[in-house]
């Protein structure tokens, strides 16, 4: 039984351009019937789910929702699911959908958690991202949300096309001088099936992106946050715990249309379609698309490609490769510990695909590094 939930509610205000997730435009009517569907299948998957340390709210754009909908949506996971006393419940959010009224039902409902998609605080940034708000309604949106939450996230981007890096600086410092306990600072990628794809748009080159990453991590450090993995920065104690389990290679049980659920040694995922989810659903059909069996040997390529994205790395056992990359300096490798050094996580996809390649990292459960 797993004790990670992921709830995947895949209704956006607008499509960002750069955007891959599955979410459709936001439809009242739909949107009720699909969370009608979600209940559903909470309760057909019931017995796979044990006492929950963690609960993600994820999309799309949950915030979407009416405040009530979520809340009574909330209460039904509360009557229907066992909760760990200091479960974490997460909530992701866009700046034009979190009024104050609504932030404080979601607090009251039992969501204690908010990540907040900010992206940038400049303008022709977030025009160039297709970003529905622009940078005083993010900062307002933060204002609003740091009122009701102490644990609460800022996701940005960087690298992106015609972003400087004096711009995305000045980015970070706004981040940082509103407060926020956790900052995700991602790399913009170009996804094949994304309009930014079909527009040629020609990202910063790689330098600039090392440059970006590698300001990003200084100055966060300098004020204060926990670099705990490649793109994530947390105050002491606000690591986000829903995602170190994933990184850590635990199971989770992930609910609705696109949801990937890894339980039992099997790795699957529903339809990425609300019509066919929700169909399915109300004949009581799981609507299963597609499933991996976990070979010992991909759980051992995925602990690695997983484990050395965090500071906590993997435990494992000296092997060339590993002196090699020591050597270079890119990682480390202390009291059966793998981790990648600052200089190696400039350079992660590399590194960790050098790792894999050499399929000679036999990783180990039976060293204490505590
Ligand atoms: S708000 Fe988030 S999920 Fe929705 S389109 Fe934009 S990036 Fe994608």
């Amino acid at each position: 039984m797993e004790t990670a939930l992921y709830i995947h509610i895949p209704f956006c205000l607008r499509k960002c351009d750069y955007c891959d997730f599955y979410s459709v435009l936001f439809d009242g009517d739909v949107a009720r019937r699909y969370m009608e569907a979600l209940r559903r299948e909470l309760l057909l998957r019931r017995h796979e789910i044990g006492q929950l340390r963690t609960i993600f709210i994820g999309g799309g754009t949950p915030t979407v929702l009416k405040g009530e909908d979520l809340a009574e949506f909330m209460q039904f996971i509360v009557q229907n699911l066992e909760l760990a006393t200091d479960v974490e419940i997460t909530t992701e959010a866009n700046p034009l959908t979190v009024p104050p009224q609504k932030l404080a039902l979601l607090k009251s409902a039992g969501i204690n958690r908010l990540s907040l998609g900010v992206q940038s605080f400049d303008d022709a940034i977030l025009r160039r991202l297709g970003r529905v708000h622009d940078g005083n309604q993010a900062g307002r949106a933060i204002e609003a949300v740091a009122k009701v939450f102490s644990n609460y996230s800022i996701d940005l981007l960087y690298a992106v096309t015609g972003q400087s890096l004096d711009c995305w600086y000045s980015t970070l410092v706004e981040a940082v001088a509103c407060g926020p306990c956790h900052v995700s600072a991602y790399e913009l990628t170009i996804e094949p099936s994304t309009p930014l794809a079909r527009t040629g748009v020609v990202l910063p080159h790689e330098d600039v992106a090392v440059e970006m990453f590698d300001l990003a991590a200084d100055y966060l450090t300098r004020s204060g946050y926990i670099h705990y993995e490649i793109s994530n920065h947390a105050r002491p104690g606000c690591q986000c715990l829903h995602n170190l389990n994933y990184w850590r290679g635990g199971g989770y049980v992930g609910v609705g249309a696109g949801a990937h659920s890894y339980t039992a040694g099997r790795r699957f995922f529903n339809i990425a379609d609300v019509a066919h989810y929700i169909t399915a659903i109300s004949d009581d059909t799981l609507p299963i698309e597609g499933l991996v069996e976990i070979t010992p040997q991909i759980a051992q390529q995925e602990a690695i490609l997983l484990g050395l994205r965090t500071i906590e790395g993997v435990r494992a056992v000296i092997s060339p490769v590993i002196d090699e990359l020591q050597r270079q300096g890119l990682v480390s490798f202390k009291d059966g510990v793998l981790s990648l050094t600052h200089r190696g996580m400039l350079v992660s996809n590399q590194v960790i695909g050098q790792i894999i390649a050499a399929g000679d990292v036999e990783l180990r459960e039976d060293i204490d590094t505590k």
